[in-house]
């Protein structure tokens, strides 16, 4: 099936109020643009060189969106043109995405990604670091890099069991955020979980934003 047919398939399998992010990575500029003109306007990279390279050879109201491990010197480069940051993994890495927003009086929203999957993984908040840094007066103080949500990755396991469980922690942890950090604050709405293995069970258990490559672009081109 073609990458329109993907993204048609997807969009209706999934309620409107949900947004799907297209994931590029390891796609070339020709595979974005046939998403675009099936109407997709946010695609997620992730890797700043690769964003980097498409960018610039396709439209300009694309919502780019940062979806791997950021180190904090690649910060700079990718904060003017990026709208959301979904692995922001690390209290330096939130920290940094505020100082350069803040150099260019930009607004970026930063999603935390907290560990949920069984697996051993170098990164994510476990749900105490977490609350840490939301305790925290630098915290507080953000201006520009504002906290819009959480993301989370299941375990990468064929028990649905599993995966639907590991979401559903996911979302009790943002709703009990939501109630003690930010109950008049209508940006912390995001819950960034499924991918194209697990979309439909994460948007069930109330996933506000897909991030699926392959159900889309097939296998990686490079
Ligand atoms: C690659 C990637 C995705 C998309 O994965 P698919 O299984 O190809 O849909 C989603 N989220 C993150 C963080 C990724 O790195």
């Amino acid at each position: 099936m073609s990458i329109s047919e993907n993204i048609y398939l997807i969009r209706k399998r999934i309620p409107s109020g949900v947004k799907l992010v297209a994931v590029s990575k390891f796609h070339g500029e020709t595979a974005v643009r046939e998403a675009y003109d099936a109407g997709q306007r946010v695609f997620g990279e992730s890797r700043m060189q690769e964003i980097d390279q498409k960018r610039n050879l396709l439209p300009a109201d694309i919502e780019w969106h940062f979806i791997g491990h950021l180190q904090t010197n690649k910060v700079k480069a990718i904060v003017p043109y990026i709208h959301t940051i979904h692995s922001v993994d690390s209290r330096k890495l939130l920290l940094e995405i505020e100082k350069q927003a803040s150099d260019i009086r930009k607004q970026v929203c930063c999603l935390l990604e907290i560990h949920i999957a069984e697996e051993d993984s170098k990164y994510g908040f476990s749900s105490d670091s977490c609350l840490q840094l939301l305790n925290s007066e630098q915290c507080k103080e953000l201006k520009f890099a504002y906290i819009g949500g959480v993301m989370g990755m299941a375990t990468n396991t064929e028990d649905k069991n599993v995966i639907r469980e590991e979401f559903r922690r996911l979302k009790q942890f943002f709703d009990e955020i939501k109630t003690e950090y930010y109950p008049q604050d209508d940006r912390f709405s995001e819950i960034s979980m499924g991918m194209s293995d697990d979309y439909t069970i994460a948007v069930e258990e109330g996933s506000t934003l897909i991030r699926v490559g392959s159900s889309i672009f097939g296998h990686r081109e490079y």
